[in-house]
């Protein structure tokens, strides 16, 4: 998954609002959504609005500024969203379980607030 210029993928009707999706941040460069299918109590998307890039190596080979962007954009949900510990996970590759070839964190974590821990 090397080549670049990567077809609009789901994601992209996603950030034209053609397709639903519950979105709960955007920036100029990165948009977030919660997960159709999600796999813990959070789980969000965060991802580029600007398709070009397939996964995450791509995208820190390309545009690192952005990629910290997405980090950053991640790091503020997990901080509102979870107990503060949370997984930042980027599959890359199909084999690796990738579905959508347009670059993406998923936001893993629990909703439990970090008092009620002890
Ligand atoms: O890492 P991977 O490419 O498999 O992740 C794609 C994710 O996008 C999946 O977790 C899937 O549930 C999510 N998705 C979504 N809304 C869609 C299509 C896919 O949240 N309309």
């Amino acid at each position: 998954m090397s080549s670049s210029g990567a077809q609009p993928t789901i994601f992209s009707r996603i950030i034209a609002r053609e397709i639903p999706a519950t979105i709960v941040a955007e920036t100029e460069h990165i948009i977030a959504f919660l997960d159709i299918a999600p796999k813990a109590p959070v789980h969000v998307v965060v991802t580029t609005k600007d398709p070009q890039y397939q996964n995450v190596v791509e995208l820190a080979a390309g545009n690192p500024v952005l990629l910290a962007e997405l980090v950053a954009v991640a790091e503020q949900i997990a901080a509102v969203r979870t107990n503060g510990q949370f997984r930042l996970v980027f599959n890359t590759g199909a084999a690796a379980g990738q579905t959508v070839f347009h670059v993406h964190a998923h936001v893993l974590g629990s909703s439990q607030p970090t008092e009620s821990l002890g």
